[in-house]
């Protein structure tokens, strides 16, 4: 079937089409008005093949998603009986569908066990964009209209809706780009570039001072939530100090503002659990957000799983007429809950969490024997969720020029070995689907020697370095 659909494409009218035609999210068209885009046409396990038919380890899992691999024919197969036997009808006003009931059912079992009640969305954007809708409704509804800022961290990724960007805190994401004035934004967690002298206990106290005098500034009156992703991702694959988590949430408490944990990315598995905040950073938050890995990319699909407490709020009546007037077409798709469902029933089956808790350490540690490259500055992260920062300084931990594009470079050569890895300004992105074996890391980790190698050569070639 696959050499059939390759078959069937023309690679150069695709490229051409693409070209004129679609504008794609993130993209530098200083490179794309040029180049185009490389189609990926087609997948199997752990690898993706072009338009060409060149093959690759997909080194991020398509975006953080494919947890489960790609080419699962029987999450195709729940998918198109969902789609023949009802593809879509509507779930607003008292209407349900079997694959969104049985889901949320089943999310209620797998997350931290105040957690029952599930609202759903298109991805992680949405998810987070209704998540700060339905918590000010929840405070409103509490007679606290005050209370509707929202903290979150310079560095957060949490989307790209016009909430979900005014939550993130990645400036160039932003760039020329309004914002709304909802969101204050507190230091990010970045134990790599932490202060001078500080160790990483003083760190995190510095951290939650800076939190409290925040709170005091704003007023705890004013301020709803606080949203964190437990590791933050394309922020830099920075894992805050140890036990800070837990720190917020409890100031958090104490001022009756909620805490959201952003698990777009670290659920499903990526560090080994189904949610990583009560597993991992033993944190209960409010609500926690989740996509990505929800279906493993194979349909779009977001959900926010809202505490018992917070539900008790939200379901109260409003009154003759009154709804909950919040929701989208797709809240609850049937076909995307199929997928989803057959997605955990695959990752419980085959022990995906348990492959990420013993093949992750392994993954860390093999990534950080590259360390001795010039370039390499920092190896960060837990379990699936890696990335290598590059520096032009290791003592100073100085960042190369920007025209250097480190990234690019250390990313194009990977490529050029069959691996697909991440560039983020100066970083390296290392997200794989989470059934890679110690077998695989060996292979990755030799093809990143050579690429960080080779890009250390051009690096000089062109004076860069
Ligand atoms: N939250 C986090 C932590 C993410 O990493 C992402 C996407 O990368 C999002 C939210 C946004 O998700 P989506 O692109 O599905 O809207």
């Amino acid at each position: 079937a696959q050499q059939q659909a390759q078959a069937s494409y023309d690679a150069q009218d695709l490229w051409q089409k693409d070209r004129n035609h679609f504008v794609h999210p993130f993209t530098d068209f200083s490179v794309f008005h040029e180049n185009g885009c490389d189609l990926i046409t087609d997948s199997d396990g752990i690898y993706v093949e072009d338009a060409h038919g060149n093959r690759f380890i997909d080194g991020i899992a398509g975006l953080w998603c494919v947890n489960v691999g790609h080419g699962r024919a029987e999450i195709g197969q729940a998918m198109a009986e969902q789609a023949t036997r009802m593809a879509y009808f509507s779930t607003f006003n008292n209407l349900s569908n079997a694959p969104a009931t049985e889901l949320a059912a089943k999310l209620a079992e797998l997350a931290p066990a105040h957690l029952n009640h599930v609202f759903y969305s298109c991805g992680g954007s949405t998810a987070n964009d209704a998540t700060i809708r339905l918590v000010h409704y929840y405070f409103n509804r509490l007679g606290k209209p005050s209370k509707k800022r929202i903290l979150s961290r310079t560095n957060a990724y949490h989307g790209t809706t016009y909430m979900a960007a005014s939550l993130t805190g990645i400036a160039s994401n932003n760039w020329q780009f309004d914002t709304l004035d909802l969101v204050t934004h507190l230091s990010e967690a970045n134990c790599y570039r932490r202060p001078e002298g500080m160790s990483e206990a003083e760190y995190c106290d510095h951290l939650t001072d800076e939190l409290e005098q925040t709170i005091d500034r704003l007023g705890a009156d004013n301020i709803a939530a606080f949203i964190a992703e437990p590791i933050m991702g394309a922020g830099g694959v920075l894992v805050a100090p140890q036990g800070y988590h837990s720190r917020v949430q409890a100031i958090c408490r104490a001022n009756d503002i909620l805490f959201i944990a952003d698990e777009v990315v670290t659920g499903f598995g990526r560090l080994g659990h189904f949610f990583a905040s009560e597993a991992v950073f033993e944190t209960q938050p409010d609500i926690i957000n989740v996509a990505k890995g929800l279906s493993s990319g194979y349909a779009p699909l977001g959900a926010t799983l809202i505490s018992d407490a917070l539900y008790e709020v939200l379901s109260t009546p409003q009154g003759p007429g009154g709804v909950l007037s919040t929701g989208f077409t797709y809240s609850g798709h049937p076909v995307s809950c199929a997928a989803a469902l057959k997605n955990i029933e695959i990752i419980e089956r085959e022990g995906i969490c348990e492959n990420v808790l013993d093949v992750g350490p392994y993954l860390e540690s093999q990534l950080k024997t590259l360390a001795s490259h010039e370039t390499v500055g920092d190896i960060r992260g837990s379990h699936f969720m890696m990335a290598i920062e590059n520096v032009a300084d290791k003592t100073t931990k100085e960042l190369l020029p920007v025209e250097a594009r480190v990234g690019d470079r250390v990313a194009a050569e990977a490529q050029k070995r069959g691996l697909i890895i991440r560039p983020v300004g100066h970083l390296n992105i290392i997200s794989p689907p989470l059934i890679w074996t110690r077998q695989v890391v060996d292979e990755v980790v030799a093809i990143l020697d050579d690429a960080f190698a080779a890009t250390t050569r051009s690096l000089k070639a062109d004076g860069c370095l």
